[in-house]
């Protein structure tokens, strides 16, 4: 359906100097996570975002915070790369990608094989005291949580937080070194990403004005279609399966 910009897309990969690929929660729902903003079914329609995904919420209230996380962990726990997450790992692998930059803390970049992720808003699998920053694995955390609903830290006793970027905090040093391959890319592969979350949306302008032509496929349209080079509204799916076979890739059954 898309054949014409996909095989444009898979001759641009195959010259670029420096491509680099921004993902967002898009990638991850053919592995059964959830978006945010899909309508009916990403997670704001069944949650309040102020209540499990900000500072305030965390802080407010840790308990109830913790009943949703620990809902959350074990659904990011049990899921699987997908052929998006595999055709991104496979062109790193054959140098066709410099990097991936993502805003899911879901892993699943790293486990399908991707080695150069910058994860801008953290990543599940740790978490880390507020006070003394002390870092714990998240399975710890996740003990804690068992033994007295909120986890406390060993050395000294303050309160325990998965390591992702809640609303109201700042970024990580990963968003500082994105924007440094955004610096460098000529290629910018947007992939399932509304764009409405800044700063990282601002790396698609950043990516334009430093001449990188920019490629999106989304499911829906988002706020820089217009400044795009190429647009494909499609699941990603079926069309990072086709770009795979157009560029040749040879992938292992998902
Ligand atoms: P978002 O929910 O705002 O947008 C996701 C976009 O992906 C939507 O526009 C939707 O139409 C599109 N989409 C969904 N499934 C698709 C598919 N199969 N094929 C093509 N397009 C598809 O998510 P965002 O832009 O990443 O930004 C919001 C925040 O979401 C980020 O801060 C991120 O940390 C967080 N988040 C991460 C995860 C995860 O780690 N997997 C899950 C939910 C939210």
């Amino acid at each position: 359906m898309h054949e014409g910009k996909l095989y444009q897309l898979a001759g641009w990969l195959e010259q670029a100097r420096y491509a680099v690929a921004l993902t967002g929660a898009g990638v991850s729902t053919e592995s059964g996570i959830p978006d945010f903003r899909s309508p009916e079914c990403g997670l704001w329609a069944m949650v309040d975002p102020i209540k499990v995904a900000s500072i305030e919420g965390f802080l407010g209230d840790p308990v109830g915070f913790y009943e949703f996380w620990k809902w959350r962990f074990s659904k990011l726990n049990e899921a699987k790369p997908n052929i998006t997450h595999s055709v991104l790992a496979q062109l790193e692998a054959r140098g066709r990608l410099k990097t991936v930059i993502t805003q899911n803390i879901d892993n699943l970049h790293r486990k399908a094989g991707s080695q150069q992720v910058f994860e801008v808003h953290g990543n599940y699998t740790q978490g880390l005291c507020i006070k003394c920053r002390k870092p714990y694995e998240t399975e710890e955390l996740l003990r804690k949580v068992e033994e007295r609903s909120v986890p406390h830290c060993d050395e000294c006793h303050g309160l325990l937080k998965p390591n992702v970027v809640l609303f109201g905090e700042l970024l990580p040093p990963a968003f500082a070194e994105s924007e440094l391959e955004i610096y460098q890319a000529d290629l910018l592969l947007v992939l399932g990403s509304s764009l409405e979350v800044y700063p990282v949306a601002g790396l698609v302008p950043q990516a334009k004005y430093g001449k990188a032509k920019v490629a999106l496929i989304n499911r829906e349209e988002t706020p820089f279609d217009g400044l795009a080079d190429l647009v494909i509204h499609s699941d990603l799916g079926s069309a990072m399966c086709r770009l795979s076979e157009l560029l040749g890739l040879r992938m292992q059954a998902v």
